[in-house]
């Protein structure tokens, strides 16, 4: 049985310190603040309570 999670983690290191980012090339995007790793924002992660960054 899945595990059901109420807020998004890093795929990484779990973690939930999470901000989108705008990429020009992709969208929005998720990055974790712990370890820097960044994926395209699905659309729990967009409508969650995730604070957003727009990269300028
Ligand atoms: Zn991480």
């Amino acid at each position: 049985m899945p595990q059901m999670l109420d807020f998004p983690t890093c795929y990484v290191c779990r973690s939930v310190d999470l901000e989108i980012i705008s990429n020009e090339e992709f969208g929005p995007m998720t990055m974790c603040c712990e370890c820097g790793y960044s994926w395209i924002a699905s659309y729990e992660e967009l409508s969650s309570d995730i604070r957003v960054n727009i990269a300028s």
